[in-house]
C-alpha cells in the first residue's frame, strides 16, 4: 500500500501538520509519487559546479544544534569543507549572532573521537557489525516481524522539536509506548509551569528591550536561561540609551550578575523571601496596592528586618532594590535556576511572578507571544524531573528496550539515583549518537549520527520572540563518515519497518522534509511564494503564521517555608552551568575546554568558589584541594576564593569529570551532579538542583595547580583599567 491511500488527516500527522486545526481545509492531498529530488548524482570534485570557484567561500543557512534554542546559523563552505560558522542574520532568535558553543559546533564535526560505524554489544563488548546487521538486531527485539509487540519501550532525548519530534511520536506510537523522558538540567522548567499557571502561558514573550529595570532572581540570562543569544541581543537593546538597571539576586555570581548594577547573594533558598520583601516594600513605602489579594496577608508577614535575617542580605540593599524598581519602569522580574533549584523552587517562582502582577508589567514587558501552529512541531523543553522519573521507572523494572537520542542519563544523574544499576535492568538499550559517551558506552547497539552540520532537520525554537518561526537544518557538506546516518534518516528506516504504508513512500528524509513543506496546510504560511522550499533553505527559516496566546493573571496560593540550618552539612552545594560546557555535553570540544570561565578564568578544570570569610574559617587558602562532602558522596576540586559567592555556598561548575566521551573530556575535573541529593521541587518534580547540604575540608592533596588565565586578581598599583567607586558611579551614570 502506498501513501496515496493513507487518509488526508493521517498524512497531515505523518508531515508534522497536526494540530492545526481549521487551516487544515484547505490543504490538498498531495503526490508522493514524485520524489526524486531526494536523489542526488555525485559527481567528483574534478568536475565541481560552477558556483564553486577554489578559495571562495560559499555561505549556507542551517541551524544550530548545540543547544535546544535553535539559532539559525551561517556555515561557510570551500572547496566541499565547512569552515566556520556565524549566526543567521534572518533568524529572528538569535538575529545574525552566534554564541562560543554554536561556533565551536565545528568542533564535535571534525572531532576525532567520533562513531563511525554501528556496533552491537557482542561477548559483552561493543563491536562494528554492518547498518543491515545493526537494523536486523533491532528489528529482532522490536520489529513487526519478530512478533514482539507489546515490548515496553521508552524513549530518551533532550529537548526535541521540529520533524525530529514528529517522527519520535510516530514511532513511539508504533510501539504502543507513550514514554518519553526529556532530560535537561539546565532547564527554565519551573518557570514555565509559573506562567502557565499564573498567566495562561507557558512561554510568555519577555520584553527585556522595552523594560527599564530587570530583576533576576538567579535567571542567568547572559548565559544559560532559555536562550543566552537571543536574550543578550534584547540586553542590548534594555542597557542602549535610557539605559536600563539591571539586578541580579543570586548565591553564585553568573555572567549576568557580572552585569549587574546591583548584585545581592541571597542565602540559598531564600530568593522567594526576597520576593516577599521587597513586595512587603512596595506596599509600605511606595504605596503599591495592586497586590493579588491571595498574597496580601503573607506579603504583610515579610517585614525588612525578617527578610533581611533570613536572606542575609541588608535592610538597605533590599530597600533599594524596591526603590529601583518603583523609580523607574516598567519592569521585569525573572526567575531561573538558583530559585527554582529547591523544594520550595515552585512557591519562590510564583512570589517572584506576583512582584510582575505588582507592578503592572503583564502585558507591558511579558506578553503572550505567538507559538507555531502545529502542535506536534513545538519544542519539548524538558526538564531534570524527567531524569528522576526515569531512574523511577528503571528502578521498577518497567522497560524492555530503551532509546537514547541527545540525553546522557548515566552522567547528569546523581550517584544516588544509581542510573547504571537501573540501565542493566533494560534488556535492549539502543542509543543513537556521534560520541561514546557514558551513556552509549552501556548501549547494546549504537547507531552512527550524522553531524549536525551534515543532517537534515527542522527545529522550533522554545524561546517567543514574536515571530513564529520553524528554524531549517540542512547539510552544509557531505558526510565524513558514510556509515553515518542522520538521525531523520534512522527514524524513517525504522518507521518503514513499523509502519510502512504510511512511510515506504520517502526514499530518505529529505524526501519526507520536502514534501513535509510542500505540502504544509494552506494558510499556515506567511509567505506565499511559489517555491517555499527554495527560500528556506536560502533563508534557514519557513515563517508561519503564529498561534496567539492570550494573557491572563491569576494568582496562586503558596506558603514560604524557612531555611534550616543543618550542623553536619552546613554549606549549600551549587553546581553552576556556563556558557560554555553547558550541562558537560561540550566538554569534548577544546575550543570550549581551553576557554576560560568567564568569572573565575580558570582553565580546562574544576574548582570550588568559596568566600573569603568561609575559607578563612574553614582554614582553607587560595588554591588549596578539598574534599566537599554530601550525604551521597565526595568530589575533590580546588579552591578558588573570591568575593563572588555566598558566605553558605559553595559552588562547582557543571561539565567536567566525564569518565567517557571521548579524548578531551575523559579525566579532567569533577562532576559535581554527582553528589547532588536527588531531592525534588513539591510542585513541579523538578530536580531541586541547589538544595544539596555538603561540608568543605581541605584533603591535603597539593599536587596540581588551578590553571588561570591572568592569574591576578588586581593591577598590582598600575593603573591599567580606570575603577570609579560605586558611589561616584551611581551619581554620574545613574546605576541605581
Ligand atoms: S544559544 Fe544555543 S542554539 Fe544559539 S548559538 Fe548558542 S548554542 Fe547555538
Amino acid at each position: 500500500m502506498s501513501l496515496d491511500k493513507v487518509k488526508r488527516r493521517d498524512f497531515l500527522k505523518i508531515m508534522g501538520w497536526g494540530g492545526a486545526g481549521a487551516t487544515l481545509v484547505g490543504c490538498d492531498m498531495p503526490t508522493t509519487r514524485t520524489l526524486e529530488e531526494g536523489k542526488e548524482e555525485v559527481v567528483s570534485y574534478l568536475a565541481p559546479e560552477e558556483y564553486v570557484i577554489p578559495g571562495i567561500g560559499v555561505w549556507y543557512a542551517s541551524t544550530c544544534q548545540q543547544c535546544s534554542a535553535a539559532c539559525g546559523l551561517h556555515g561557510r563552505v570551500r572547496e566541499g569543507r565547512v569552515l566556520k560558522l556565524e549566526g543567521n542574520p534572518d533568524s529572528s532568535v538569535n538575529a545574525g549572532k552566534l554564541c562560543q558553543m554554536g561556533q565551536a559546533g565545528l568542533q564535535g564535526h571534525y572531532n576525532p573521537d567520533r562513531i563511525t560505524k554501528p556496533m552491537a554489544r557482542k561477548g559483552g563488548t561493543l563491536t562494528e557489525v554492518s547498518w543491515d546487521e545493526a537494523l536486523a538486531i533491532l528489528d529482532k527485539k522490536t520489529g513487526t516481524k519478530s512478533g514482539l509487540e507489546g515490548t515496553r519501550a521508552a524513549w530518551v532525548t533532550g529537548a526535541v522539536s521540529g520533524h525530529q519530534a514528529v517522527m519520535i511520536d510516530a514511532y513511539k506510537a508504533s510501539l504502543g509506548t507513550k514514554d518519553h523522558y526529556v532530560q535537561e538540567v539546565v532547564n527554565d522548567a519551573v518557570w514555565r509551569t509559573v506562567c502557565k499557571d499564573m498567566l495562561g502561558v507557558s512561554s510568555p514573550r519577555l520584553r527585556l528591550d522595552k523594560a527599564a529595570v530587570v530583576l533576576s532572581f538567579g535567571a542567568d540570562f547572559l548565559g544559560t536561561w532559555g536562550s543566552p543569544v537571543h536574550f543578550a541581543t534584547e540586553y542590548s537593546k534594555f542597557r542602549s540609551s535610557p539605559r536600563g538597571s539591571l539586578i541580579q539576586v543570586e548565591p553564585k555570581m553568573t555572567l549576568t550578575g557580572a552585569n549587574a548594577d546591583l548584585w545581592l547573594p541571597a542565602r540559598p533558598g531564600t530568593e522567594g523571601v526576597l520576593a516577599l520583601g521587597i513586595a512587603n516594600e512596595l506596599m509600605a513605602a511606595h504605596g503599591v496596592t495592586n497586590v493579588p489579594a491571595q498574597f496580601k496577608g503573607l506579603v504583610k508577614g515579610y517585614g525588612l528586618k525578617r527578610v533581611s535575617e533570613e536572606t542575609g542580605l541588608s535592610v538597605e540593599h533590599i530597600r533599594r532594590a524596591a526603590k529601583m524598581l518603583k523609580k523607574s519602569g516598567p519592569s521585569l522580574v525573572l526567575a531561573g535556576a538558583s530559585a527554582q533549584g529547591h523544594e520550595h523552587g515552585y512557591q519562590s517562582v510564583v512570589a517572584a511572578m506576583m512582584l510582575n502582577i505588582m507592578l503592572g508589567n503583564v502585558g507591558k514587558t511579558i506578553e503572550a507571544g505567538s507559538e507555531v501552529p502545529f502542535n506536534q512541531m513545538r519544542a519539548n523543553a524538558g526538564g531534570s524531573g524527567d531524569i528522576i522519573g526515569f531512574a523511577g521507572a528503571l528502578d521498577k523494572s518497567a522497560y524492555d528496550v530503551v532509546f537514547f537520542y541527545g540525553a546522557n542519563p548515566v552522567y547528569t544523574a546523581p550517584d544516588a539515583l544509581k542510573m547504571s544499576d537501573g540501565l542493566g535492568k533494560v534488556g535492549f538499550k539502543v542509543a543513537l549518537s556521534q560520541f561514546e559517551d557514558e551513556t552509549t558506552a552501556m548501549a547494546d547497539l549504537v547507531l552512527p549520527l550524522a553531524s549536525a552540520l551534515e543532517d537534515w532537520g527542522t527545529h522550533v525554537s522554545p524561546i517567543q520572540t514574536g515571530e513564529s518561526e520553524i528554524s531549517v537544518q540542512q547539510p552544509l557538506m557531505e558526510k565524513l563518515y558514510s556509515e553515518t546516518r542522520g538521525f531523520g534518516d534512522i527514524m524513517l528506516a525504522l518507521l518503514k519497518v513499523r509502519k510502512s504504508n504510511a512511510y515506504s513512500g520517502f526514499d530518505d528524509y529529505y524526501a519526507y522534509l520536502r514534501n513535509a513543506v510542500k505540502n504544509m496546510p494552506a494558510g499556515t504560511k506567511k509567505k506565499s511564494l511559489s517555491d517555499d522550499w527554495a527560500l528556506a533553505l536560502q533563508t534557514g527559516v519557513l515563517a508561519v503564521q503564529g498561534q496567539s496566546g492570550r494573557l491572563n493573571s491569576r494568582s496562586v496560593p503558596i506558603s514560604m517555608p524557612e531555611v534550616s540550618d543543618d550542623q553536619a552539612y552546613p554549606l549549600h552545594l551549587i553546581p553552576s552551568a556556563r556558557l560554555g560546557l553547558w550541562d558537560g555535553r561540550h566538554a569534548n570540544l577544546p575550543w570550549l575546554q581551553e576557554a576560560p570561565d568567564q568569572i573565575t578564568k580558570v582553565v580546562g578544570d574544576s574548582w570550588a568558589e568559596l568566600h573569603p570569610s568561609t575559607a578563612a574559617r574553614l582554614g582553607i587558602k587560595q588554591g588549596d584541594a578539598v574534599n566537599i562532602t554530601s550525604a551521597h558522596g565526595s568530589i575533590e576540586a580546588r579552591v578558588y576564593i573570591y568575593k563572588g559567592i555566598q558566605k553558605d555556598a559553595v559552588s562547582v561548575p557543571m561539565g567536567q569529570g566525564h569518565e567517557a566521551y571521548g579524548r578531551y573530556a575523559k579525566g579532567v575535573g569533577v562532576n559535581p551532579m554527582k553528589i547532588v541529593n536527588p531531592a525534588v521541587d513539591s510542585k513541579t518534580g523538578e530536580m531541586a538542583l541547589f538544595a544539596t547540604r555538603v561540608s568543605v575540608s581541605a584533603s591535603g592533596n597539593s599536587s596540581d595547580e588551578l590553571i588561570r588565565l591572568g592569574g591576578s586578581e588586581t593591577q598590582v598599583g598600575r593603573k591599567l583599567v580606570a575603577t570609579i567607586s560605586a558611589d561616584v558611579f551611581e551619581r554620574t551614570e545613574g546605576g541605581a
